[in-house]
C-alpha cells in the first residue's frame, strides 16, 4: 500500500506537446484510483511519470512522503499492467510470471509459494505450463496480471489492461480486478477511456481533459454531481442533454422558460440565482435521459408542465429504450423501460424531473451548483 501525492505535475515532450498540465492529486493508501477521459488527454504519460518510466518536467511526485523524480523505476516497487503486454513467447507462463523475480533474487521458494497464490487467485493453476501462444486473450490478461501481482508491489498501476479483450470478458475481468483490489488491499491506480469500467471499478475518479483535471471525486459524486460540462456529458450513457435557457422571475419564483412554458425551479435555485445575477441571462440546464419521464397518453397526464414532442428516432436496447426528440430546437434523448413499441413522428408527453436538473455557466461551463452550497465554493 502506498499513498502519493502529485504537486503541480507536468510534462512538456520535446516535441514541445504539454500532455500533462500543473496536476495535483493527494491518493491515500487502499484507493481503486481511476484516470479517465478521451484519447490523448495525458492518462498514460501521467502514469507513465508515477512509475518512472517518463521524466517529470516539472512539478513534484512524492510516494509515502519520499521524492520520487529522480528515482529509477525499479526502485519504486511499482508493478505495470499495460494494454499491450508483452509474454515472452519461448517461456511458460511459469516461467514468464517468474522472470522478475529470478532476477531480484528472490528464494525459489518463495517464488514458489507467490505463484501458487497468484495462479489461484487468477484462476491460472492449470496453465502454469502453457507456452503463450496456447492460452486465449483473456488467459494471457490473468498471466500478465499475475506477473506484477507476485512482485506484492506497494502500488499497481495498470492502462487500459481490458481493451483488448471482447465485451464479455471484459466484464468478467472488471469483477476480478474489483476482487484482486480487496484481496491485496494494495494502492491500484488505472487508465481508461470507458467510463463504465471507470463508474464500476474506482473508490475515486480522476477525470481528465487536455492534460487537465477537471474533478476528482468518488463515482456517485461525479454522476450526481459533474463540476462541469464536460463530466457531465463525458460520465453517462446516453449522455447528458443540454438545452439553452433562461432563468425568469414570475410572481412565485424563479423560473425556466423552455418550449414555450415556464418551469418552476425548486427553492434552492431560486434565491442563488438570482444573487449571482443569473435573471434574464441565458444558462445550460442539464438533464440526463433517465430523467425524463414518459407521461403515458391518459388525459390528465397532459397537465401543465408537460411536452408534447414528436419522436425523430428510437433505439430498443431490449430492457430499455433510447427515444431521441426535439426539446426547444435542441437533439435530446429520454431512456424509458417502458415495454411497449415507439414509432417515428409519434408526439409522446414527456415530463422533465427538475429536481434532478443541473445548471452551467454558459461561458466557464461550470455548475451552478456551487451556488447553492456557497461553503463549498473553492
Ligand atoms: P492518453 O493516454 O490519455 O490517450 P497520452 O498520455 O498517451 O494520452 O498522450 C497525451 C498527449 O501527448 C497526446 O497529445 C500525445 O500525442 C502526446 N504524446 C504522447 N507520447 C508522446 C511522445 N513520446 N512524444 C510526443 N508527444 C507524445
Ligand atoms: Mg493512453
Amino acid at each position: 500500500m502506498a499513498s502519493l501525492s502529485l504537486k503541480e505535475i507536468q510534462k512538456v515532450y520535446s516535441n514541445g506537446v504539454e500532455a500533462v498540465k500543473n496536476v495535483s492529486l493527494e491518493i491515500e493508501g487502499d484507493e481503486f484510483i481511476i484516470f479517465v477521459g478521451p484519447s490523448g488527454c495525458g492518462k498514460t504519460t501521467l502514469l507513465r511519470m508515477i512509475a518512472g518510466l517518463e521524466e517529470i518536467t516539472s512539478g513534484e511526485l512524492l510516494i509515502d512522503d519520499k521524492n520520487m523524480n529522480k528515482v529509477d523505476p525499479k526502485d519504486r516497487d511499482i508493478a505495470m499492467v499495460f494494454q499491450n503486454y508483452a509474454l515472452y513467447p519461448h517461456m511458460t507462463v511459469y516461467k514468464n510470471i517468474t522472470l522478475g523475480l529470478k532476477l531480484r533474487r528472490v528464494p525459489k521458494a518463495e517464488i514458489q509459494q507467490r505463484v501458487t497464490d497468484a495462479a489461484n487467485m487468477l484462476k491460472i493453476s492449470h496453465l502454469l505450463d502453457r507456452r503463450p501462444k496456447l492460452l486465449s486473450g483473456g488467459e494471457r490478461q490473468r498471466v500478465a496480471m499475475a506477473r506484477a501481482i507476485v512482485r506484492e508491489p506497494k502500488l499497481f498501476l495498470m492502462d487500459e489492461p481490458l481493451s483488448n479483450l471482447d465485451a464479455k470478458l471484459r466484464v468478467q475481468m472488471r469483477s476480478e480486478i474489483a476482487r484482486l483490489h480487496r484481496q491485496l488491499k494494495t494502492t491500484f491506480i488505472f487508465v481508461t477511456h470507458d467510463q463504465t469500467e471507470a463508474m464500476t471499478l474506482g473508490t475515486r475518479i480522476v477525470v481528465m481533459r487536455n492534460g487537465e483535471i477537471q474533478q476528482v471525486d468518488t463515482p456517485h459524486q461525479i454522476y450526481h454531481h459533474p463540476a462541469n460540462m464536460f463530466v457531465a456529458s463525458f460520465i453517462g450513457s446516453p449522455e447528458m442533454n443540454f438545452i439553452e435557457t433562461t432563468p425568469v422571475y414570475n410572481d412565485s419564483g424563479v423560473c425556466l422558460a423552455i418550449g414555450g412554458q415556464c418551469f418552476m425551479l425548486e427553492d434552492k435555485w431560486s434565491l442563488p440565482l438570482i444573487e449571482a445575477g443569473y435573471l434574464d441571462r441565458k444558462v445550460m440546464m442539464g438533464i440526463r435521459p433517465s430523467d425524463i419521464q414518459l407521461n403515458q397518453g391518459t388525459a390528465e397526464a397532459k397537465k401543465e408542465h408537460t411536452l408534447q414532442v414528436p419522436v425523430d428516432y428510437v433505439e430498443n436496447l431490449g430492457d430499455e429504450t433510447n427515444i431521441h426528440f426535439t426539446i426547444a430546437g435542441t437533439r435530446c434523448i429520454g431512456k424509458v423501460t417502458i415495454a411497449s413499441s415507439f414509432h417515428i413522428g409519434q408526439v409522446l408527453d414527456v415530463s422533465l424531473d427538475f429536481s434532478k436538473i443541473h445548471l452551467f455557466d454558459m461561458d466557464s461551463e461550470k455548475s451552478l451548483e456551487y451556488l447553492t452550497y456557497p461553503q463549498e465554493a473553492t
